[in-house]
C-alpha cells in the first residue's frame, strides 16, 4: 500500500480521500490555499501544506506548487479528487515525470479522454454507441456545415471539444441560428477552455443521463459496478444522482456493463471511471467519460457495498482488484441530493459563516460534508458544501429516508437548495422515476 498520499483537493472530497487513507493505514498531506486553513481535512491529516492563495488558479490549479507538497514532505502519491486538476492529462504526466503515482488513469488516458472528439472517436471503434453526429470537428465550410446539420436532422446540439461542467454547448432549432451558433460557440469555447474545435450531435429532446461506473487495475482486470442516473439536472449540472436507474432491466445493465468494460481493455484503461451516456427509447448514446472519482460515486457504494476511494488507492498501489464480477450484486436503493450553498430560488451563491448545524443521521443515511458549525464556506469556490445520501431496501423507502433527513438537518448562516430538495423529493414525477434531464428545468420554469 501506498506508504503516504497528498491530496490535492479540498472540501467533501478531500475529506472522503482522508477517510479512506486513514482506514488503509496511509499517511495523508492536505494541499490547501490560504482560504482553506479550517477546512476539516486539514485539521485531520498528518501533514499539511499551504500551496498558495484562495485563487484557485495560484492554489489548487497550481501544478509545480501541488507538486512540491509531494516534494517536501515525502509523500509517493497524489490524489486529485474530482474537478481542478483531476482531468489535466499535462499534471498526470507531470506528477509520474516528478517519480510520484498519479492516482487514476495514465496520462494519454486522460489526453484521449479529455478531448471529446477523439473520445468519441475511440468510444466508437471500441463499440460504444454514440449519439449520432458530424464525424469529428467542425469545419468552416457553410454549406458543408449546414450538411452536416440537415444529415443529423434538427435540433442538434453545438459541443465544445474540449468543454466540462455542463459548458461549451449550445443548442440549434433550425437552420437560420446554426452558423451564428457554431461561430458563438467556437469563440466561448477558445476562451474558456483554450481550444476552439467543435462539434456537433443530434439533440436529444426526452433523454436521461445514465452512467456506468467501473474500476480497472494495471493487469488487465476491468469490472462495472452498475449504473447511476443522474437526470435530475439544472445547467447540465447534476442536482440528484440515484442508483440503480428507476426501470432499468438487469439484461439490459448486464449488456451495457460488458460494453463499457470492453471498452476499457481496448484502451488499457486503469483506475475509476464513469462512462456518461444519453439514454433515450431504450437505447444508450456515449456523451463523455470521466476518468476520476465523481461526486455521485456514494451512490454506487451504497449499493454494491464496494468503497471506490478504496480501490482507487489499491490499484495506484499496483494491486490485482478485490473484486471479480460476479462479486458485484445491487442491493438496494441509493439517492444523493448535493448540497449548495445558494439561494434555492435564484441560484446564486450564498458564500458565509455556517452559523448551526445539525446534520441528520439515522438507518441508511449517510452526509458527506466538510462543514460544521462556525465553518466558513469562502466564496472562491464551487459552492457545493456536501451530499445527503439515502439508502434502503427499495425506491419508495429511500425517497421516505431522503425526505426524512432533508427535514432533520439544519444549515443556518447561509442558504442552501435544501428547501428545492424538500420539494424534488415529493415531486409526483420524480417519486415515480425515470423523468429526463429537461425535468428540472421545466418543473422550475426555465424552459
Ligand atoms: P460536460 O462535460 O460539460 O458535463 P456532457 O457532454 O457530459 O458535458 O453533457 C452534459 C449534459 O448536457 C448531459 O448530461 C445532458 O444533459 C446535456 N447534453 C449533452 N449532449 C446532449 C445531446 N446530444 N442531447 C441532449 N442533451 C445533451
Amino acid at each position: 500500500m501506498l506508504d503516504k498520499v497528498v491530496i490535492a483537493n479540498r472540501g467533501e472530497i478531500a475529506l472522503r480521500i482522508l477517510r479512506a487513507c486513514r482506514e488503509l493505514g496511509v499517511k495523508t498531506v492536505a494541499a490547501y490555499s490560504e482560504a482553506d486553513r479550517n477546512q476539516k481535512h486539514v485539521f485531520l491529516s498528518d501533514e499539511s501544506v499551504c500551496i498558495g492563495p484562495a485563487a484557485s488558479i495560484d492554489s489548487y490549479l497550481n501544478i509545480p506548487a501541488v507538486i512540491s507538497a509531494a516534494e517536501v514532505t515525502d509523500a509517493v502519491a497524489i490524489h486529485p479528487g474530482y474537478g481542478f486538476l483531476s482531468e489535466n492529462a499535462d499534471f498526470a504526466e507531470r506528477v509520474e515525470q516528478s517519480g510520484f503515482i498519479f492516482i487514476g488513469p495514465r496520462a494519454e488516458t486522460i489526453r484521449l479522454m479529455g478531448d471529446k472528439v477523439s473520445a468519441i472517436k475511440a468510444m466508437k471503434q471500441a463499440g460504444i454507441p454514440c449519439v449520432p453526429g458530424s464525424d469529428g470537428p467542425l469545419g468552416d465550410d457553410p454549406v458543408r456545415l449546414k450538411k452536416t446539420a440537415k444529415e443529423i436532422g434538427y435540433p442538434v446540439i453545438i459541443k465544445a471539444a474540449g468543454g466540462g461542467g455542463g459548458r461549451g454547448m449550445r443548442v440549434v432549432h433550425s437552420e437560420a441560428s446554426l452558423l451564428k451558433s457554431i461561430t458563438l460557440t467556437r469563440s466561448e469555447a477558445a476562451s474558456a477552455f483554450g481550444n476552439d474545435v467543435v462539434y456537433m450531435e443530434k439533440f436529444l429532446e426526452h433523454p436521461r443521463h445514465i452512467e456506468i461506473q467501473i474500476l480497472a487495475d494495471e493487469h488487465g482486470n476491468v469490472i462495472y459496478l452498475g449504473e447511476r442516473d443522474c437526470s435530475m439536472q439544472r445547467r447540465h449540472q447534476k442536482v440528484i444522482e440515484e442508483a440503480p436507474a428507476p426501470g432499468l432491466d438487469d439484461a439490459t445493465r448486464k449488456q451495457i456493463g460488458e460494453r463499457c468494460v470492453e471498452a476499457c481493455k481496448k484502451i488499457s484503461y486503469r483506475g475509476a471511471g464513469t462512462f456518461e451516456f444519453l439514454y433515450e427509447n431504450g437505447e444508450f448514446y456515449f456523451i463523455e467519460m470521466n476518468t476520476r472519482v465523481q461526486v455521485e460515486h456514494p451512490v454506487t457504494e451504497m449499493v454494491t457495498g464496494v468503497d471506490i476511494v478504496k480501490e482507487q488507492l489499491h490499484i495506484a498501489s499496483g494491486e490485482t482488484l478485490n473484486y471479480k464480477q460476479e462479486d458485484i450484486k445491487i442491493r438496494g436503493h441509493a439517492i444523493e441530493c448535493r448540497l449548495n450553498a445558494e439561494d434555492p430560488k435564484t441560484f446564486m451563491p450564498s458564500p458565509g459563516t455556517i452559523e448551526h448545524y445539525h446534520p441528520p443521521g439515522g438507518f441508511g443515511i449517510r452526509v458527506d460534508t466538510h462543514v460544521y458549525q462556525g465553518y466558513k464556506v469562502p466564496p472562491h469556490y464551487d459552492s457545493m458544501i456536501g451530499k445527503l445520501i439515502a439508502h434502503a431496501e427499495t425506491r419508495e423507502l429511500a425517497l421516505a429516508r431522503l425526505s426524512m433527513a432533508l427535514s432533520e438537518i439544519v444549515i443556518d448562516g447561509i442558504k442552501t437548495n435544501i428547501p428545492l430538495h424538500q420539494d424534488l423529493v415529493k415531486d409526483r414525477a420524480f417519486m415515480e422515476g425515470g423523468t429526463d434531464i429537461h425535468y428540472l428545468e421545466s418543473k422550475l420554469g426555465i424552459k
